[in-house]
């Protein structure tokens, strides 16, 4: 998801901010070029003038393509939910490992962490938005616990962004740290 003001980004982009299969805008990189990363892999493949078309659903009605995904080789680069699946799986997982009662240093080494992966962002207009969040809600370091819980909120800010169910924060040690209560991760 995009809003409307980073659409005027690159002067390529107003010319090609067509939508895509999935209904949304083509996010497209400075150079002009789609984004591969930034756009799903059924947005990326029509702005490419790629197939389309998936082996898993060739169903022609408006309820097929909303469902439709194509599933690319596994050796393929990411689009923005493959990336983002694993962002987030990196990401909680520091949270998981990161000390109950860090030093000063470690402290220091995951806010700069947190503030390099914004600026790194494989997807960018993905990392703009979670810079602006970090510099508004600074990462709470002081403690696992308090890590896990501003990292949830920042992820739910981001659910919220793309319409998805937001999360209960109190799970996320279940989640990503010591596994479901009902035993299923054991
Ligand atoms: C920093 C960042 C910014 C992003 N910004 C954008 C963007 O602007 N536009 C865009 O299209 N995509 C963005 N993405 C990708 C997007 O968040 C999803 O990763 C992607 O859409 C795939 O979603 P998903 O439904 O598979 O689950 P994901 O959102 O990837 O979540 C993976 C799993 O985490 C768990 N989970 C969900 N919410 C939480 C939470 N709040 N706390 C803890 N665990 C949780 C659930 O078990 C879920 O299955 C961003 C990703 C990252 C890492």
């Amino acid at each position: 998801m995009v809003e409307e003001s980073k659409e005027n980004k690159g002067s390529q982009i107003n010319e090609r901010s067509e939508s895509g299969v999935t209904g949304r805008k083509i996010i497209y990189d400075k150079d002009g070029k789609p984004c591969r990363t930034c756009n799903t892999l059924l947005d990326f493949r029509m702005a490419t003038g790629g197939s389309v078309a998936s082996s898993q659903n060739q169903g022609n009605s408006e309820d097929s393509l909303e469902k439709k995904k194509i599933v690319p080789s596994k050796d393929c680069p990411p689009d923005v939910e493959e990336l983002g699946r694993s962002s987030w799986t990196l990401l909680h997982s520091i949270a998981a490992t990161y000390p109950e009662k860090p030093t000063g240093d470690q402290q220091q080494n995951l806010k700069q962490f947190i503030s390099l992966f914004g600026k790194l962002y494989p997807c960018w207009f993905c990392g703009e938005d979670f810079q602006s969040y970090v510099e508004k809600k600074e990462p709470q370091v002081m403690t696992q616990e308090a890590f896990g819980r501003w990292l949830c909120d920042a992820h739910n800010e981001v659910n919220i962004k793309l319409g998805k169910p937001t999360f209960d924060c109190n799970l996320w040690k279940q989640r990503w740290k010591d596994g479901w209560e009902d035993g299923r991760c054991n």
